[in-house]
């Protein structure tokens, strides 16, 4: 339920902002699933703002060019960008040799402050990491369960940020959940979404041998319902301050090291075959 923001003076705690670190949005070109067919926000954007969720990070659903792909997402973050903020999907293998023309893209142009990554596309490569510690953007990369990739990366790129959606597996697979929690034990820039994670105590688990601050409230939207996925974060019944990290406060910090959107955008090359014209977009507001 949404708390309305208490009246200055009168001592009551501030509601927390409450955002959702992955949703996906706009249209894929794969035709094989809803994954990569289109991610429409109608029902998303009225279910979310009816469970409280204020803003929404959305990225792409899988794509062949996510030059394209995230072109079209800064679109919709354009249209509100006071609730919306991007992430730059990339293929770390189709897209080799023009990531950091891409991220820097993403960065300048659309004011995107995040990269999304997936395993169905490639393994995780030193291009993405590299261009995620040059704009200071955490990487949000789902390991499809092959979580033992974090363990090399993770010390390799100590400076960067890596979150990984539904605990390491939407299929489901606890022990790569449960080897995940392992890994974010040991490494300190590592942290994990609760989009889609069936198994509750995992959830609990990873709360209690990581802090609270290393776990992130995200929905993977608009296939699963954000009022759900947000009762799930409720119903850890964690004390105010640790739930409003988890809600939002961990997101804002992480996404707050990146530099605001250039006003010269000269200096930085453009992406691939399919970036060539710049799209005007309004800087987000955070
Ligand atoms: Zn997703």
């Amino acid at each position: 339920m949404r708390v309305d923001p208490p009246r200055a003076g009168r001592g009551r705690i501030q509601a927390p902002t409450v955002i959702d670190c992955h949703c996906h949005a706009g249209t894929g070109d794969g035709l094989t699933g809803p994954w990569d067919t289109a991610a429409p926000l109608g029902k998303y954007l009225a279910r979310a703002r009816a469970a409280g969720i204020d803003r929404t990070v959305l990225l792409a659903p899988f794509h062949s060019d996510y030059a394209v792909a995230n072109r079209e997402v800064a679109g919709i973050v354009a249209t509100d960008p006071k609730r919306f903020l991007g992430f730059a999907f990339v293929n770390p293998v189709a897209d080799a040799g023009r990531v950091a023309a891409m991220v820097g893209a993403a960065v300048t142009r659309y004011g995107f402050r995040g990269i999304k990554a997936h395993r169905h596309d490639g393994r995780l490569t030193r291009e993405v990491c590299a261009a995620a510690r040059r704009w200071r953007l955490p990487v949000l990369y789902d390991p499809m369960g092959e979580v033992s990739q974090i363990e090399l990366l993770a010390p390799q790129y100590p400076d960067v940020a890596f979150v990984v959606p539904h605990l390491g597996s939407f299929a489901d697979d606890w022990a790569a959940q449960r080897s995940l929690i392992d890994i974010m034990a040991r490494h300190r820039n590592v942290y994990a979404d609760t989009s889609g994670v069936r198994r509750f105590d995992l959830l609990v688990e990873a709360v209690r041998r990581t802090g609270p601050d290393r776990i992130l409230f995200g929905t993977d939207g608009p296939w699963l319902h954000p009022g759900v996925e947000l009762a799930k974060v409720r119903a850890l019944g964690l004390p105010p301050r640790a739930e409003a990290l988890i809600l939002g406060g961990n997101l804002a910090r992480l996404t707050s090291r990146a530099p605001r959107r250039s006003r010269d955008v000269s200096r930085v090359p453009i992406a691939g075959r399919s970036a060539r014209r710049p799209v005007a977009v309004a800087t987000p507001g955070r």
